[in-house]
């Protein structure tokens, strides 16, 4: 495995590569590697031959008094699991390599980025949009693999694709989940014990969610008050968003049929987390967990 710091050295490793006619998959992190990131590079690792995971905290996706500065950095425990899940190159580039000095050009994303994190996080989907165009400029790839966890960016992503024309393939891998159900991110090692029981809430609360849409209703009012319950019980979490929409532009539902995402975002103590199921909502009253696209 090529540990890579710049961009010059990466173009020419990518460059011959594809030379020899090799395909090429990115799979983009902010590294503190988990079991998420884990199931995203073992998912890339069957879409083509080159595996490159970029590993780049990108200032320009956090707001101010945001968690930039305090966001963990496990570099060597991260390139050690790369290396023992078969990646090729690990690209991780500081911000000068990244940015100008005088940064001033935006990928800016359509509506897709604006409600949910949207909303709270101004700014947070251009300052991703940005950098994973600036990751595909440099790594070229055909395929970049990217989280369901990450539901609204996996979309915003999808559409920055189409709409730049570029011809790469978005893979999405499925949440990965600890034991009790709490999403697996960086950020849960942010948590103290106590909270960290607390945040195992946020999947109780989408599985409330999902019971009372199974059990046949269809407001999402009352979708999201069962799942509000759950959250904000004995103060677990200190919800940010509880929302119920659509899968392809995220607008709001009147009822809940088809393709439907129930998203969350809270905090426990001072972590922010997020979390989602995607459901199908048959016409036969069932309720099963589906996929994005
Ligand atoms: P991050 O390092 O948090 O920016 O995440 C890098 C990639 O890993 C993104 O595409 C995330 O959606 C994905 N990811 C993070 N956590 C999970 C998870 N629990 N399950 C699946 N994918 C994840």
């Amino acid at each position: 495995m090529e540990t890579i710091r710049t961009n010059q050295p990466l173009r020419g490793t990518i460059r011959r590569s594809k030379a020899q006619g090799k395909s090429v998959v990115l799979v983009p992190t902010m590294g503190a590697l988990h079991d998420g990131h884990r199931a995203c590079i073992e998912l890339g690792r069957k879409h083509g031959d080159v595996l490159v995971v970029s590993i780049f905290v990108n200032p320009t996706q956090f707001g101010p008094g945001e968690d930039f500065e305090s966001y963990r950095v496990t570099l060597e425990d991260d390139f050690s699991l790369c290396r023992q899940l078969g990646c090729d190159i690990v690209f991780a580039p500081q911000v000068h390599d990244m940015y100008p000095e005088e940064h001033v050009l935006w990928v800016q994303p359509g509506d897709l980025a604006e409600p949910l994190c949207g909303a709270t996080r101004e700014g947070h989907f251009r300052g991703v949009c940005t950098v994973v165009r600036k990751l595909f400029d440099v790594v070229e790839p055909n395929v970049a693999v990217f989280g369901q966890k990450d539901a609204q960016q996996a979309l915003v992503i999808r559409e920055m694709v189409t709409q730049l024309g570029l011809n790469i393939d978005v893979v999405l891998c499925p949440v990965i989940r600890e034991d009790d159900g709490l999403a697996c991110s960086s950020r849960n090692r942010d948590l103290a014990p106590g909270e960290r029981e607390r945040a195992a809430g946020i999947y109780q609360g989408l599985l409330a969610g999902k019971q009372i849409l199974a059990a046949g209703e269809r407001d999402p009012r009352e979708v999201c008050s069962a799942v509000r319950e759950r959250l904000e019980r004995d103060g677990a979490v200190e919800v940010e968003y509880i929302e119920l929409l659509d899968t392809t532009e995220l607008r709001p539902l009147v009822r809940a049929r088809g393709k439907v995402i129930l998203a969350v975002a809270g905090r426990v103590g001072r972590t922010r987390l997020i979390d989602n199921l995607v459901l199908r909502v048959d016409l036969d009253g069932g309720v099963v967990e589906d996929s994005l696209f």
